[in-house]
Parts: structure tokens; sequence; C-alpha cells
């Protein structure tokens, strides 16, 4: 007998409960991946991403290898690629993990519409605790992550599952290769499981209470590619945490909750991926010039425009400096957050719908956040999170000869550094309007 299993956010061989039920299932198992033209139409296959994909597929196949297996890649509708391969090898059922997004329902409903009964999806792969397990009484999902994080510290964890040792896959099914293509961002980190487990491995997770919001520090784990595309379990990196302990461990596995809180919310209200989760009347406008001084790092905010060419160079961004563009675009430049999120999504590599449609949400105040019109000043974040200015010389070599905290004031001493998009008083004016200080 043969089963398929079909790997989407969870391109990696440990703790995968798919391929294990895969296995279970058929004494010989097709590990498959399809790239499917829906998901390039969409705009979700940037460059970034793509590489990084290529990347993973690379490694998964030298795991699958390692184990007497290989993956098989196919291009197209991924249900009627799936019901291709499986008419190949003769194999009786399909394993897939459950999705959250708008896209992963749509696939999973044409999937259930070939296979029926032969289809199985797993519903504890991508996240710790499922979407839609959790929820307040009469409600199907939580607005807000203080009384979420409660219950889902409580929820039970499955059992963290090893690599298969051995997989038998039918000889003879044909594959493809995927070629990444388009412009790149200069230091992108390498994808797939390996290098993951490898990050995860050098990583110190007893600094990252202290020092995760320590911009020039760059300690945070910089492991949200590997989870975006699932080269690591979430569950397995919770209860690896959780033995190792300790204030870091804790701290931590909070932003794991947080990670499952937002799939929750896209999975219980898939058009918060477009839409305001909650609608407050605001007065974005749309200012191509500020947008685009904006995308380019050219705010005249040096902390703004580190964080900036940061996601440029690397397609990916620090937590925090995430933070302060993003509400600098939609509570300083009052411009609609789906310019800011649509700008991220092209060059993260960790760009995922959940993560950060909702946190730029939660940012705009349009989302989940409970003081929506919380603002953050850019000079007041820059003094606190790169007190000695040693992240915006990383990324503004033109600001490189100023000394200490005057980086962060530059003006009059930077002549190659463009004005600030908007004074710094008038600045400071629109915060405390916004946060109904006037
Ligand atoms: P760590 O601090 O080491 O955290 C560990 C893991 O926890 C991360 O890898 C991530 O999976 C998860 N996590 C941490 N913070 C959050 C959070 N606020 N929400 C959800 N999960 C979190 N994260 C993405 O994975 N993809 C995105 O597209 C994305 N877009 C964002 C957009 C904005 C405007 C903001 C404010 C945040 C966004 N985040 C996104 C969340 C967060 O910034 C990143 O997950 C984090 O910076 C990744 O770095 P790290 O792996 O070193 O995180």
């Amino acid at each position: 007998t043969v089963s398929i299993a079909l790997f989407t956010q969870d391109l990696r061989l440990h703790d995968n409960p798919v391929l294990h039920a895969a296995r279970d299932a058929a004494d010989q198992v097709v590990p498959l991946f399809v790239l499917d033209p829906s998901v390039e139409a969409a705009g979700f296959a940037a460059p970034n991403r793509m590489a990084f994909l290529a990347d993973c597929l690379v490694d998964l196949d030298a795991g699958l290898r390692g184990a007497g297996s290989r993956l098989i890649v196919r291009r197209g509708a991924t249900a009627e690629q799936t019901a291709r391969v499986a008419a190949e090898t003769g194999a009786a059922t399909v394993h897939v993990a459950a999705g959250v997004s708008a896209f992963a329902r749509r696939r999973e409903a044409a999937l259930l519409a070939l296979f029926g009964g032969r289809l199985h999806v797993h519903d504890a792969s991508v996240t710790v605790v499922p979407a839609g397990r959790i929820a307040p009484a009469g409600r199907d999902h939580y607005a807000v992550f203080t009384p979420y994080h409660r219950v889902w510290q409580q929820a039970p964890h499955r059992t963290v599952l090893g690599a298969p040792r051995v997989i038998r896959t039918p000889d003879g099914i044909g594959s493809e290769s995927l070629v990444a293509t388009g412009p790149l961002s200069p230091a992108l980190p390498r994808g797939g499981e390996s290098a993951a487990r490898e990050r995860w491995r050098r990583w110190d997770l007893d600094g990252y209470a202290e020092g995760h919001d320590d911009l020039a520090g760059d300690s945070t784990s910089r492991l949200s590619p590997y989870l975006h595309f699932g080269c690591l379990s979430p569950t397995e990196l919770v209860a690896r945490a959780l033995r190792h302990g300790g204030a870091g461990a804790e701290a931590f596995v909070r932003q794991l909750a947080w990670r499952d809180f937002h799939h929750q919310v896209l999975a219980a209200r898939p058009d918060a991926a477009h839409r305001d989760y909650r609608t407050r009347n605001d007065p974005w406008h749309h200012d191509e010039r500020e947008a685009e001084a904006w995308r380019q790092g050219r705010t005249g905010y040096p902390i703004v425009d580190a964080g900036m060419r940061q996601l440029a160079h690397e397609g990916w961004m620090h937590n925090r400096a995430r933070l302060l563009t993003a509400s600098f675009l939609a509570k300083s430049l009052y411009l609609d957050w789906r310019i800011g999120a649509a700008h991220f999504l092209t060059l993260l590599v960790d760009g995922d719908i959940a993560n950060n449609q909702l946190n730029w949400q939660w940012v705009a105040g349009t989302g989940t956040d409970t003081r929506p019109n919380r603002v953050l000043n850019p000079l007041r974040q820059a003094e606190r999170y790169d007190p000695d200015g040693n992240y915006v010389r990383r990324w503004l070599p033109e600001l490189a000869h100023l000394p200490g905290r005057a980086v962060h004031r530059p003006w009059p001493l930077a002549p190659d550094y463009p004005d600030p998009l908007i004074d710094p008083d008038t600045l400071s004016a629109r915060l405390r309007r916004a946060r109904g200080l006037d």
C-alpha cells in the first residue's frame, strides 16, 4: 500500500505528524511538495521567500534520502497534481497539515472534493495549539492575547515525534526542480531544517529575556523564517525551551503563543488578511511620495530608516524595528496599514499572512490591541532601544560619523541625509493628538 505525505508549511522530518501518519497508514510513502501557481499569482511567492523555499526543499530532499526516500516536487494546482501522483503510484490515502489562510482552506476543499474520505487533515502541525481548539464560551476565537495565553499555557501539547529513520518510497516517480528567480536581498539566511536546527543549537536562549528589545544586540532567535516554512516544529521548540527553563525560555514560549494567537484569529476571520479586524474609520490617506520614502528608508528618521534598510538587506527585521517602522507609517504618516503590510510581504523571508497582517493591524489600532490609540514616538523609541546609536550606524553609513545618540537627531549635521518627512514638532503634536492628549 502507498500513501502520500503532502508537505505544505511543515518542511521537516523531525516532529512531523503528517509524515508519521502517512507512514503508519501504508508500507510506502510518497513525500510530495506541489508549487501551486495560485500562490504565485496571489503575490505570496516573493523572490526572497522563493529562494528560501528552494533551500528548504533541497534540504528536505537530502534528509529524506538519508532515510532511503526522496522528495517529489510538482508544479500545478495542488489537488490535481496530488491526484495525478496518486494515480501514478496507486496511493490510497493523502495526509496534509491543516492551514489557516484562505488559500490553505481552498486547497483543503479542493483536495476533499477529489479524495473524499481518503484525505486526512492533521491539525497539530503548524501551530502548538490547533486554531479553534481553545475558545471563550460562545465565541470561535480569542480577540485578546492575555486570556488566550492563560488558557494556551494549560492546553495539552502533543508528544514530540522523532524523525523517521526509514521511509520506503516507490521508484520511478517524476519530479521537477525549483529554481528561484528575481532580485534577492543580499544577506538572506539559508533555508532548511538543517540550518534551522543549527541556529537553534547556537542561539543563546538565556539572553533572550533581557536582550530581546535591544536593537543593536540582535539577540532574538531569528527562527521566524524556519517557523514560517515549518523547518522547525513550534511544539518541539516549546518542549525544548520548557525543559531548559528560566526567564529566557518563558519569554520565548510566550512569543510562540503570540504566533498561535494570530493563527487562531486568522482561522476564524480569514478576511482580516485584507480588511480591518475592527473598524474605526481611521483617516488613512495615500501619499505615494511618503510611502516610497518609507519603503526606501529615507524618511529622515534614522531609527525608522535603519529598520527599513535592514529589511531590504536581509529580508528580515528586528521585532522592535517592525513595531516602530509600522507605527511610523500608520500612526505618524496616517498611511493605510495595507500599504506597509504589502511592502513587508514582498521582502520578509518570514512573511506570513497570519503574523504579518495581524501584527500590522495590532500596530495600526484596527486589530487586537486593547489600547488601539497607542502610538510609538520614533525619537523616544530610538533612545530607549538603541541608546548608543549602534543599530542606526550599522544600517545608515551616511550617519556613521555621528557619535553616540546624536545619530538619532542628525538633521543639521548630515548633509547627505534626507530632511524629516514630518518635522519633529509637528510629529510630537500629532502623537499627542492621537493619544487624545490635546
Ligand atoms: P523571536 O523574538 O526569537 O521570537 C520567537 C518566535 O516567536 C518568532 O520566530 C516568531 O515565530 C514568534 N513571534 C515573535 N513575536 C511574534 C509576534 N509579535 N507575533 C507572532 N509571532 C511572533 N512574524 C512573522 O513570523 N512573520 C511576519 O510576517 C511578521 N510580520 C510582522 C509585522 C509587524 C508590523 C510586526 C510588528 C511584527 C511582525 N512579525 C512577523 C512578528 C515578529 O516581529 C517576528 O516574528 C520576529 O521579529 C521574528 O524574529 P525572531 O525569530 O528572532 O523572533
